[in-house]
């Protein structure tokens, strides 16, 4: 195979919330899928998501029966990594751990055939630091899905310093077969899109705690003024304040520029166990 060759084979390693959406997207796209995951436990959740997942589909009349279960045929989960031998491109979608993910590389890369490409679907590690880790630095690449997988049109790809141009055009092209509007990004903390969003979120939290609108007001403004789907405090709820928390030390660590500092309301919710929806209370009360 040659770096600009259709996939025809996705590895998926991680069967949670974002490895079981990137393969029920494949297959339903009618690509071969291998997704893997450490206990029998974890595969046959991750299956039954995907297949839950498309039985809605089927029942909004999205879908046929017989997709699905054409679908749900070309999908081999299991705990058995050596099957990722077979795969074109494998995605990276396991705990977000940055030891974790570089023994998984260094793993794979004894696996797979020496011209498949690699992705990981990292939301803050350095992609070029992953691509390093491999021995194919120049057909590994980010692959950013966005939550739910099968709902969100995007997939940011993320060059690494050593992703090939040839390896983006594969990327893109995968991306498009399985019905997703690419846009490409530098390696840089956030990417692009979290980048602009997260730092977004914490203004509308820096608002709030010096009390210049009310939490509804805030989302309302956003959401009327500005034409957004869901309020900036909403959306931190529903993304979990631990994970916002997080992601704003990493820009604030990456960048060495106060402008990402978290607001300190966040650190005190987080502190207070309030952690969104996740915990039933965040900025606004899910107990009900
Ligand atoms: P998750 O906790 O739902 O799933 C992670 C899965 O990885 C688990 O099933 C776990 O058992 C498995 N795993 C752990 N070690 C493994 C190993 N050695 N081999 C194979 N599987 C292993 O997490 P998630 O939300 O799906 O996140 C996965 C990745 O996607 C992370 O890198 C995260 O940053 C990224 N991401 C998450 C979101 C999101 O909204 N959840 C959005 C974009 C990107």
């Amino acid at each position: 195979m040659t770096e600009t060759t259709a996939i025809q084979t996705v590895g998926i390693i991680g069967a949670g919330t974002m490895g079981n959406g990137i393969a029920q997207i494949c297959a339903a796209a009618g690509l071969t899928v291998v997704m893997t995951d450490i206990s029998d436990e974890a595969v046959a959740r991750g299956l039954k998501t995907v297949g839950g997942s498309l039985d809605r589909l089927v029942k909004k009349e999205k879908l046929t029966a017989e997709a699905r279960e054409a679908a749900l045929a070309l999908i081999t989960a299991t705990t058995d990594t050596s099957k990722l031998a077979s795969c074109d491109l494998v995605i990276e979608a396991a705990t977000e751990n940055e030891t974790l993910k570089v023994k998984i590389l260094k793993d794979l890369c004894a696996i797979v055939k020496p011209d498949a490409l690699i992705a990981t679907n990292t939301s803050s590690i350095s992609i070029t630091k992953l691509a390093a880790a491999t021995d194919r630095p120049d057909r590994f690449i980010g692959m950013h899905f966005f939550n739910p997988v099968p709902m969100m049109a995007l997939l940011e790809l993320i060059r690494g310093l050593q992703t090939s141009d040839a390896t983006l055009a594969t990327a893109e092209a995968f991306a498009k077969r399985v019905g997703k509007a690419p846009i490409t990004a530098k390696n840089s903390p956030g990417f692009a899109v979290n980048r602009i969003l997260c730092p977004m979120i914490n203004e509308a939290i820096f608002a709030l705690q010096e009390g210049i609108a009310s939490a509804e007001d805030i989302d309302s403004g956003m959401k009327l003024g500005c034409n957004h789907p869901i309020g900036p405090l909403a959306l931190a709820d529903l993304i979990g304040l631990d994970t916002m928390l997080f992601v704003m030390n990493v820009f604030y660590d990456g960048f060495n520029d106060p402008k990402y500092r978290p607001a300190p309301l966040l650190k005190e919710m987080v502190d207070a166990g309030h952690l969104g929806r996740k915990t039933g209370k965040g900025f606004f009360d899910y107990a009900k």
